[in-house]
């Protein structure tokens, strides 16, 4: 009860890739870059087991971005014709790929990732893929003409990888959508379908994680414009809640989401934001407590699962071990209450 995880990603070592940065370049390449992805990926499951994490994840440790960790594993994509274009509804610019043709993937993508993961911990692992709409999102198109053709196929693909990886003994996959908070008439007409395109017929849990982005300055000063109430997910909730995903991730902590839209979701999982990724502010275990006895008031502790609002991949090492350090205490904290 009250098992916690983490939404994706950590940061990653300095003699891996440079700090504090998305879309950070690596420092090596070839052989050598592999093997110290395979050592990032050991660090980052062993400070979550120390931290108390229940469901650990590799951290993202062997992708250069969340999105190309697996764009970059397709046919149909011509990284040689990068274009610079607006996303999630301009709210910031990304130089991105072409599709130049039909999208299928050349082989397995994370198969080694799991494997070399589920060899390395006996806790029970989860997984991170973007979502089709997110892919969509992130991409430029110049072959379906349609985002949600484009989509479908994004999601057929990514199915016929995850039932590859539960094969190998994952235990959650997540799919990321942060392309749910910005395009709700899409999510309505066919984000929803392409999300239970992806997890058909799975037998792992499943999850998809919806936030307001990492916490870099264009996603905080979008924040700034969302009001005094943040109600996005009420209207991409209910929709899930009729859908086949199991749970859904989503920002809470330092958010202006009000908690009671969790109660939306139907009998899902709920993987509470309670460690927010947009400060170095580090929460006292009681401060996770405190959202989690929130989080309480609408949905039963059987279906909550502690984690932190987004991907900590931009924040110091030191900062995202508090994080966790906390995290697992606070989730802790509230188990010796129930039981007592
Ligand atoms: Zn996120």
């Amino acid at each position: 009860m009250l098992d916690t995880t983490i939404a994706g990603s950590l940061p990653k070592p300095e003699w891996l890739a440079p700090p504090n940065t998305l879309w950070a370049p690596w420092r090596l390449e070839g052989r050598s870059l592999q093997e110290r992805k395979r050592d990032a990926v050991l660090l980052a499951l062993r400070e979550q087991e120390q931290a108390g994490i229940d469901i650990v994840a590799d951290g993202e440790q062997t992708r250069g971005h969340f999105v190309w960790g697996l764009v970059d594993q397709l046919d149909g994509i011509d990284f040689s014709r990068m274009i610079t274009i607006g996303i999630r509804a301009d709210r910031y610019k990304a130089t991105v790929p072409t599709v130049t043709g039909p999208v299928r993937r050349r082989g397995s993508i994370h198969g080694e990732d799991v494997r070399w993961a589920r060899a390395n911990t006996k806790q029970r692992l989860k997984l991170t893929m973007p979502g089709p709409m997110t892919i969509v999102d992130t991409i430029h198109d110049a072959h379906y003409g349609s985002r949600e053709r484009l989509a479908m196929d994004l999601a057929r693909l990514i199915n016929e990888e995850a039932r590859e990886l539960e094969a190998l003994g994952l235990d959650v996959l997540q799919l990321d959508e942060p392309a749910f908070n910005v395009y709700m008439d899409e999510v309505r007409d066919w984000g929803v379908a392409a999300l239970d395109r992806a997890v058909e017929g799975l037998r792992c849990r499943t999850a998809v994680h919806i936030c307001y982005g990492y916490g870099i300055k264009a996603n905080t000063d979008w924040k700034q414009t969302l009001g005094g109430e943040w109600r996005q997910y009420e209207q991409t909730f209910p929709l899930l809640a009729g859908s086949r995903i199991g749970g859904v991730s989503l920002e809470w902590a330092g958010s202006r989401v009000p908690i009671a839209l969790i109660g939306l979701l139907g009998n899902k999982d709920v993987l509470v934001g309670a460690v927010d990724v947009a400060t170095d502010r580090v929460e006292t275990p009681e401060e996770v407590a405190a959202v989690i006895r929130a989080a309480m008031q609408h949905v039963p502790p059987t279906r909550i699962f502690p984690c932190t609002n987004c991907g900590m991949v931009p924040l110091s090492r030191a900062v995202a071990r508090a994080k966790l350090q906390a995290l697992g205490a606070g989730a802790a904290l509230v188990r010796r209450e129930l039981a007592s």
